[in-house]
């Protein structure tokens, strides 16, 4: 069940608009009313609460919708008289499902306007062919998400020529990315280009209150987008709905898991060669039910990450655009000073240099303006902790080339790609891009020192930089101790020990990750003390590389505060010079001994 809607006074929700707590609001008409009187549905950002508000508008909204266009708050008239939620929702807000469920049968039997059967109609917002008026171009600096998708624009526009091969065109899309940095731009940016319908829809509008609602919209939804194709239909905050099933043993969310169950009902229904392309946005795709990202559902997916500083002067010239820039702006400069910034941030930042200047009395928006712009935009994002200090990037930045400058020695073949101090917000800080030089299916013993050494690397960079360790490495222990423990209790590669799988095979299905066997507590110990052996030995391995390496360290670490992101090439250019320390000399002529 969803979260409880609470009952706001009018007076709270322009208070809260002003202060610019208000994510989403939806403007419509109370069908228990004759859908007559207006009323507003509306959600805070997260930052200010969770729920989900409704209000009654004293006199016209006109004013209110003028307020919101200035603050950019989200907003949405709804085509239909918007559902019951809002007071039902205080009445059941213990759960008591039957209460509500017999109030919903007293409403439609009375309502006279349809109640429950409206309800389920989509209120889907359709925009005409290439009505979105977005386009590629208002996109910026999320350039290989741009490359990906334009392969999706292809498939609706010359649709025929793709049917014609025989080509299966893919069904799903899912946006994987921080909030505002363009997934729901992007999406209308395809219909845009493609000249498509844009079915649009959020995840938490199929959430309603009476169980089955949000299955039979999803399925309107869908008979509209059939009707309609060649289409998009486009599911936000796809987490909503697509939560991780059976997660609640009562069944509170049987609402939920309905509406999903009849998504992936309705995926699994039709064929990407119809015409229907769906594509969702998240940015929580840890939470999604592993279902959803089956072939034939959401297979593609498409990271759209924070921008860098290059991509943040494209996104800047974007929305300076409409704006007055005086002589003296240089938004090249603005770029560098708002790392960390995503679009939705930056597009923010410009607006609130341009209220500044208008506060001001200024003919044109001045460096000045945007100075103070910065400050506050910062201040902001600082409460959700998005914007690095000027220490955390440097520790970052060493981490990073740390885990770099060793995988560029180590065996293993996996040649870092690209390195980013650009903060993601999908976890990590900073990130270390390593592709292997082939699909590779066997790692040899030495290749998987080599990995473990390479995971340890930004620990170690650390280390030997600063004398101490950041939190930020938690994701590298797990992953190197994952990869010992398997080493070990898998592929049988410790010497001691001999070739005994002591993990039983994981069932693939279950999340039930791998169960050891029963040993007797000495094996215990000693896979134990073999998996810290690894673990130690990579770990000094990573240190000696850095220590006679310190010099290309630091260069490379300054390099990258200075750039942000380092890709293969540039990478490649620098480590060359970096040289191998005795023992991993010896190790590498097969001198190194088998723990
Ligand atoms: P998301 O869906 O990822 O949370 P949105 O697409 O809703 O982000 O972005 C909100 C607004 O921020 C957009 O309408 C646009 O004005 C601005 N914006 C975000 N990302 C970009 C970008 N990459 N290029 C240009 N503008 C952007
Ligand atoms: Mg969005
Ligand atoms: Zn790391």
């Amino acid at each position: 069940m969803k979260t409880d809607t609470v009952q706001s006074a009018y007076s709270t929700f322009l208070e809260q608009v002003n202060q610019a707590q208000v994510q989403q609001v939806t403007i419509g008409r109370d069908f228990r009313r004759d859908g007559k009187a207006e009323r507003i549905d509306y959600t805070l950002k997260p930052e200010f609460g969770r729920q989900r508000y409704t209000t009654r508008p004293v006199g016209s909204t006109d004013e209110v919708v003028k307020t919101l266009k200035e603050q950019g708050v989200q907003f949405n008239l709804a085509s239909e008289p918007l559902p019951t939620a809002g007071i039902v929702g205080l009445l059941i807000s213990s759960g008591m499902m039957f209460g509500a469920l017999a109030l919903a049968a007293k409403f439609s039997r009375a309502g006279g306007v349809g109640a429950a059967t409206s309800m389920g109609k989509t209120k889907a917002r359709s925009y005409g062919k290439s009505k979105t008026g977005v386009t590629f171009a208002d996109v910026a600096g999320v350039d290989e998400a741009k490359q990906e998708l334009q392969e999706v624009v292809d498939f609706l526009a010359n649709g025929d020529k793709y049917r014609q091969l025989g080509a299966k065109i893919p069904k799903g899309v899912l946006l994987v990315g921080p909030p505002g940095t363009g997934k729901t731009l992007l999406a209308k940016a395809i219909a845009g280009e493609a000249g498509v319908p844009f079915l649009s829809m959020a995840g938490s509008e199929f959430v309603e209150m009476f169980v089955g609602v949000g299955a039979s919209r999803v399925r309107d939804l869908f008979n509209k987008a059939k009707r309609q194709a060649p289409c998009i239909v486009f599911i936000d905050e796809l987490d909503a709905v697509g939560k991780t099933r059976g997660g609640n043993p009562t069944g509170g969310n049987d609402e939920r898991e309905q509406t999903l169950n009849q998504l992936l009902t309705e995926m699994d229904g039709f064929d990407g060669n119809d015409g229907v392309i769906v594509i969702a946005a998240t940015n929580r795709p840890e939470t999604l039910d592993p279902a959803l990202r089956r072939p034939g559902r959401f297979d593609r997916q498409v990271l759209v990450d924070r921008p860098d500083k290059s991509g943040r002067l494209e996104i800047l010239q974007v929305h300076g655009r409409g704006v007055a820039l005086g002589e003296d702006v240089n938004l090249a400069e603005i770029a560098a000073q708002t790392a960390g910034f995503a679009g939705a941030d930056l597009a923010n930042l410009v607006n609130e240099a341009a209220l500044m200047a208008a506060r001001n009395n200024r003919q044109a928006v001045l460096m000045a303006d945007f100075g103070e712009a910065i400050e506050r935009v910062i201040a902001g994002l600082e409460k959700r902790s998005r914007v690095l200090t000027t220490a955390e990037r440097q520790t970052v930045a060493y981490h990073e080339v740390g885990h770099a400058l060793v995988g560029a020695l180590m065996p293993g073949g996996n040649r870092v790609t690209k390195i980013s101090i650009v903060p993601r917000g999908l976890g990590a800080l900073g990130y270390t891009l390593q592709m292997p030089e082939n699909d590779r299916f066997l790692m040899l013993e030495d290749e998987l020192r080599g990995q473990l050494a390479t995971l340890l690397g930004g620990r170690a960079a650390e280390e030997i930089v600063f004398g101490k360790v950041s939190t930020g490495a938690s994701d590298d222990i797990q992953k190197a101790t994952d990869l010992a423990e398997k080493a070990v209790t898998e592929y049988g590669m410790s010497a001691s020990l001999g070739p005994v799988a002591f993990a039983k095979a994981s069932a693939q299905f279950l999340d039930g990750g791998s169960d050891r066997r029963t040993t007797s507590p000495e094996v215990a110990t000693e896979i134990d003390r073999q998996v810290n052996l690894l673990l130690n030995n990579a770990r000094s391995m990573a240190i000696d590389i850095l220590r006679l390496n310190r010099g290309l360290l630091e260069s490379a670490t300054q390099t990258l505060l200075e750039t942000e992101v380092l890709d293969g090439e540039q990478l490649r250019a620098m480590l060359t010079q970096a040289q191998a320390p005795a023992e991993l000399q010896a190790w590498l002529a097969g001198g190194y001994s088998v723990v």
